[in-house]
């Protein structure tokens, strides 16, 4: 049977929830955002742009491959012990996550790029629970804080860019 879009989207929702991310996080990260520029949207419109972005294909395989790097590396099971460390240590140079987190935001345009970059920065909400929970704990969220960040920067950015809800 071929996998349609849909089962990966589940399959993502499933990985991120059992890494402490709901939508609603995402989204509160995408009205951080935008609350500068569009005042009164709602969480079910910010929920259904985080899930847009969700819909991509190529948002799901960087989420899918973010995640089983973290896991991987918290279990002791990557086949480099140098890597390993380097993830455990969410080491500052290594800046493979973000290139990860890049490629969603290529998807739309230089303002998820920019959205990212400050979010990145700032990190605001769960992008803040994740860093310091991944921090010396046994726990490692080194791609997943960039995933959720560049989702979030993508999710405010398609409201900047106007794209037509369907
Ligand atoms: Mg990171």
């Amino acid at each position: 049977m071929e996998r349609d879009e849909k089962d990966y989207l589940e399959h993502c929702l499933a990985l991120l929830k059992e890494r402490g991310v709901t939508v609603e996080d995402i989204a509160d990260c995408a009205r951080y955002l935008q609350s500068g520029y569009h005042h009164s949207l709602k969480t079910e419109e910010l929920c259904l742009s985080v899930l847009k972005v969700l819909e991509k294909r190529e948002v799901q395989f960087a989420v899918m491959t973010g995640i089983a790097l973290d896991k991987a590396a918290e279990q002791g099971l990557l086949p480099d012990k140098e890597l390993e460390g380097l993830l455990m240590e969410d080491a500052p140079l290594y800046g493979v996550d973000e290139v990860l987190a890049y490629g969603i935001c290529n998807t739309y345009g230089s303002i998820a790029l920019t959205n990212f970059g400050f979010i990145d920065k700032d990190k605001y909400g769960i992008i803040r629970k994740l860093n310091e929970a991944g921090k010396g704990t046994g726990r490692c969220n080194t791609f997943l804080d960039d995933l959720v960040g560049a989702i979030a920067a993508s999710a405010a950015s398609r409201f900047a860019h106007n794209v037509e809800e369907e």
